[in-house]
């Protein structure tokens, strides 16, 4: 993959703001047989307790370069301008997900759906066989952030968060509950450097005086009141933008967006480059959204940023600020498509004709770990009626529903 948007655009589209593209395509690597620097050997996979590359013939281990360097460039984020974009982060072409590999191992050539998976076993001579051309849909990223927390440390983190919540928990759950059918993940993310601008108006207060009324019934206040601007520059390293639109849209009927927002931050810095090898074992989920297409949930969080950079500078308005106006001008940006490990337990819950999926996530590099558990209502109700603590019961109930 190169630089695809600089040529040939569609004459009926907008003209594509020109796109300096970082090539991060791995080019030690061939596609097809992907050996062992040590002994030729093609089984590999991922040592999550050392996050390495292991060949399971001699042991040998080893790790991809680590992406940041390459991505890095020359200047500083403050003089990022235009769109930059990686070349696994590059438009994804439709139907283009099957590849077709020449086994080095015996000359066969096997036909992979990308679309599926990244590597594949040569029918012939049981060469594993992986992909580490940069597909234009999406399968393959400019980098991935290994595992380094075990599925045995996750099962223990899973266990004590539905433990924690045992005494609301519905009992079905509770009896079916097994961490061990724990899947490690690689989901889609991509990773945005920014150079910004933000602008914010509105009316902030500041009390002058205070007293009570005549019969000391009510407060009354005064307040100077004044028009507030501000601007502030910003810039943002390694923000992350979930980059799968599937399951963006699912949101309304299970909440997997929100359980993995909230098990960030990765350290996106120690990700390195593609080899298929680090997804053996793991399942993955391709991205299906192009830089376009997310840049309004970028500028949505950016807002957000310009909001709390200028939090302490209107702390003088002691009756608050209320923002009338607010935008953001993105002067430049970089993007680098990611895999990050997450450690995932699904929980299938019906009840009442209504079935949600439950979710536990474990960050698979912190061990950060947050889900939903489905709740018996009717525990619920005993146990309020039981402390006479009602408000606390619903404050738990919204917390894990
Ligand atoms: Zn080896
Ligand atoms: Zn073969």
């Amino acid at each position: 993959m190169s630089a695809g948007a600089t040529t040939g655009a569609d004459p009926g589209e907008p003209a594509a703001p020109a796109e300096p593209v970082i090539n991060t395509a791995n080019e030690r690597l061939e596609d097809g047989v992907n050996r062992c620097p040590a002994c030729g050997a093609t089984e590999i996979q991922l040592r999550v307790s050392t996050s390495m590359l292991i060949c399971l013939f001699c042991r040998h281990e080893w790790a991809e370069a680590t992406i940041e360097p390459l991505v890095s460039g020359e200047g500083t984020l403050r003089d990022l301008t235009g769109t930059t974009v990686a070349s696994g982060a590059s438009d994804i072409a439709a139907d283009a997900g099957m590849l077709t590999m020449k086994c080095s191992g015996c000359g066969a050539e096997v036909v992979v759906n990308t679309s599926e998976a990244t590597s594949s076993r040569c029918h012939w001579c049981r060469h594993v066989l992986t992909v580490n051309e940069q597909m234009p849909n999406g399968a393959v990223p400019d980098a991935v952030l290994p595992f380094s927390l075990t599925r045995d440390q996750a099962v223990e983190n899973i266990k004590e968060f539905a433990g924690r919540r045992r005494r609301f928990a519905h009992r079905r759950f509770l009896r079916e509950f097994t961490p061990e059918n724990v899947i490690g993940a690689y989901l889609p993310y991509m990773v945005v450097d920014c150079n910004v601008s933000g602008d914010v108006q509105g009316v902030g207060e500041v009390e002058t005086r205070r007293f009570g009324s005549r019969d000391d019934s009510e407060t009354v206040y005064n307040a100077d009141v004044y028009r507030v601007d501000r601007h502030v520059d910003f810039t943002v390293d390694d923000l992350t933008l979930e980059s799968s639109t599937e399951r963006a849209n699912m949101r309304a009927f299970v909440n997997t967006n929100n359980v993995i927002n909230t098990i960030l931050p990765f350290d996106t810095k120690n990700a390195v480059q593609w080899n298929a090898s680090y997804l053996v074992g793991y399942s993955s989920e391709r991205r299906d959204a192009d830089v376009s297409a997310l840049m309004p949930s970028l500028e949505h969080q950016l807002l957000s940023i310009t909001r709390s950079e200028v939090y302490s500078s209107v702390s003088q308005y002691d009756r608050g600020v209320r923002w009338e106006a607010e935008k953001v001008e993105v002067h430049g940006t970089k993007w680098v498509s990611m895999y990050l490990p997450v450690w995932l337990y699904s929980y299938y819950h019906e009840e009442g004709g209504s079935a949600m999926v439950h979710y536990i996530a474990v960050n698979g590099r912190t061990g950060e770990t947050m889900g939903s558990v489905p709740v018996s209502h009717w525990r619920l109700a005993l146990a309020a009626l039981a402390t006479g603590s009602v408000v606390e019961a619903i404050v738990f109930a919204l917390l894990v529903a």
